[in-house]
């Protein structure tokens, strides 16, 4: 393969730009982000190698290398990880393509105009950091594997990089960053020890670099002897796993760092739960609760970091699906068993007791701690809600065992709610009228449509609350949700709403009959007319304003079902409705009055 020059794709360049010209003063952080990459490579290539017998030597030992280097200005980050193959190098690191960047970008658009310097720093941009301190960065790296081909990326960060073969003994990628003018303080051992122990010190491998070592040799009176160079590699990081520590051993800076490794989040996460269990099961976990949704959540799960699986402090997989359930895929974190055997497979840990009982604990913590975030912090609870709600409320359906635990976590829209904020079930309950006997909901799929919907006339009139649900998973919240604190759910939308006492049900009985003989006809021609799509057209006693409304029966599927049944590619016979009339609307007089007169002239159809 010839050399080849390529051109960076547009936004590589926007970021590339920003980060050349930040004023951001944390630049060190560039080393932080080079070490996170490297240990996630030797993770990949250490759970490739549980599978593929080829790509590890036998005794071979995972570390990261820093090499300072004063007369040419270099400073190189190695590691013996998976490395990059041509096609890898290309959608890796000549796009964008971790999901942090990506949101970096995109909140930068909301944005413009903004001073961004300041703002750059609250995230990360990864790999493209190197660029706060380097004017030139070069990558030479080969895959794991047999027979690979190892190559040289380079860049001056100025719109292209070029690419071309090169010769390299070990797998592994080697990154070096020629530094600008006025940054060789990142090339002193101090400052290098200094970082790398504040942002990295939990990382799992050892991060590496050869230190000069004096030695002074001891000397008579009066004689003065040069003290003697060695140089030795130290390791600078302790690798001691921050789950496996005390609690009172950890600072806040140390969980934050770490959530930014395992997470690929810039954010501080909203909650961390570190814990350990003793007994029957035995594990640590240290799982965050993130504080903004990643965007592509509801749309593609972020695969790969999810809960880190550690056995015995060895790494197993990043995104061991099993130890949660879906309702909780935003939870981030490791849990390291001592439980599971090293060589535990894929397929093991589909049904492995040992997973169920982790699982079911961290569940059970996830949500007690969301339980006090609730009670000890409202405002931060809705906020989350904002960005995790749909996500939880999955739960309430699938999550049977945690259903009583979550339906006091579940938040709601109402016709009650004031600025837009949502109710607890428990709030609805205490604030119902004494007369209220059930508990009202109306499902839709959007809220504005439901605020308007001729459904909420009669309870409205009486001051009954009534719950929104316009997101599709509410129709199997509707399912599944019956009963709360005694009381009964009620679709507004289906079979017959019993709002009135005894007396005034007569009284409308009565009021009814009467306008029934009245339109006799009109409801007649109507059911006849309208035979093919509604079941029954009757007076209404649910409207007050609108003239007509659909009404399902009890237990008939309601229009919003049908909609979702539909998009799901589900055809159903629709399920007829019936249709009521508004008698005290101005239209049904003028309906009738049509009527009659098509009887003498067929002025209708
Ligand atoms: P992120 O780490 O969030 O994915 P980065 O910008 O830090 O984003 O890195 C981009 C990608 O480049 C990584 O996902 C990885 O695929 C690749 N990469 C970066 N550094 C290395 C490395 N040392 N070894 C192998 N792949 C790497
Ligand atoms: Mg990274």
């Amino acid at each position: 393969m010839a050399k080849k020059n390529k051109k960076f794709k547009t936004e590589v360049n926007t970021l590339l730009d920003l980060v050349i010209h930040s004023l951001y003063t944390k630049k060190e952080i560039y080393l932080r982000e080079l070490i996170s990459n490297a240990s996630d490579a030797i993770d990949r290539a250490r759970y490739e190698s549980l599978t593929d017998d080829s790509l590890h030597k036998e005794g071979e030992e995972y570390k990261i290398k820093i090499t300072p280097n004063k007369d040419e200005r270099t400073i190189t980050i190695a590691d013996n990880g998976i490395g990059m193959n041509l096609e890898e190098i290309e959608t890796h690191i000549g796009t964008i393509a971790s999901s942090g960047t990506k949101k970096f970008l995109e909140s930068l658009k909301e944005k413009q105009g903004a001073d961004n310097h300041e703002f750059i720093g609250q995230f990360g941009v990864g790999f493209y950091s190197a660029f706060m301190v380097a004017n030139e960065v070069t990558v030479v790296t080969k895959r794991r594997g047999d027979d690979q081909q190892a190559y040289e990326w380079k860049s001056e960060g100025a719109g292209s990089y070029s690419v071309d073969e090169v010769e390299k003994d070990e797998a592994g990628t080697e990154i070096t960053l020629h530094l600008r003018e006025g940054m060789d303080e990142y090339l002193e051992e101090w400052e290098i020890k200094k970082t790398v122990k504040q942002y990295s010190d939990y990382i799992s491998y050892p991060v590496c670099m050869d230190v000069t070592k004096k030695e002074y040799p001891e000397a008579k009176e009066g004689e003065e002897k040069e003290p003697i160079e060695t140089i030795e590699e130290e390791t600078l990081n302790s690798m001691k796993a921050i789950w496996r520590k005390n609690k009172s051993e950890v600072s806040k800076e140390e969980y934050s760092e770490f959530y930014k490794h395992v997470s690929h989040d810039y954010a501080e996460p909203m909650e961390t739960i570190h814990f350990s269990a003793e007994g029957v099961t035995e594990f640590q976990a240290l799982v965050y609760i993130p504080s903004k949704a990643p965007l592509d959540m509801v749309t593609s799960p972020d695969q790969r970091h999810g809960i880190h699986l550690y056995v015995k402090n060895v790494f197993i997989s990043d995104d061991c699906k099993e130890l949660l359930p879906e309702y909780l895929r935003f939870v981030r974190g490791v849990v390291d068993s001592s439980d599971l055997p090293l060589n535990v497979s894929r397929e093991m840990l589909q049904d492995d007791a040992v997973i169920r009982r982790i699982r079911k604990s961290l569940v059970s913590k996830i949500l007690s701690t969301l339980k006090s975030t609730k009670e000890r912090t409202p405002d931060k609870y809705y906020t989350f809600w904002e960005e995790f709600g749909r996500t939880v409320k999955e739960g309430l359906h699938f999550d049977s065992e945690s259903r009583e635990k979550l339906q006091e976590l579940t938040l709601f829209n109402s016709t009650k709610s004031e600025d837009g904020k949502p109710v607890f079930l428990r709030e609805y309950i205490d604030r119902m009228p004494d007369e209220q006997k059930e508990i009202y909901y109306i499902t839709g799929d959007s809220l504005e449509s439901l605020k308007d919907s001729p459904h909420l006339e009669a309870l409205k009139s009486k001051d009954y609350e009534v719950l929104l649900y316009a997101d599709p998973i509410d129709e199997w919240v509707a399912q599944t949700l019956t009963e709360y604190d005694g009381k009964k759910f009620k679709a507004i939308d289906r079979g017959d709403l019993e709002l009135d006492s005894e007396d005034l049900k007569k009284e409308k009985e009565e009021e009814i009959k009467e306008a029934g003989e009245e339109y006799k006809d009109l409801l007649e021609f109507a059911q006849k007319a309208l035979e093919k799509d509604v079941k029954e057209v009757k007076l209404s006693t649910r409207l007050t304003d609108s003239a007509c409304c659909l009404v399902a029966d009890e237990f008939g599927m309601n229009a919003n079902m049908e909609r979702i049944m539909k998009a799901m590619g589900q055809e159903h016979q629709p399920t007829k409705r019936t249709l009521e009339l508004n008698h005290k609307h101005p239209l049904l007089p003028k309906m009738k009055a049509m009527l009659e007169a098509d009887k003498e002239d067929g002025s209708i159809n």
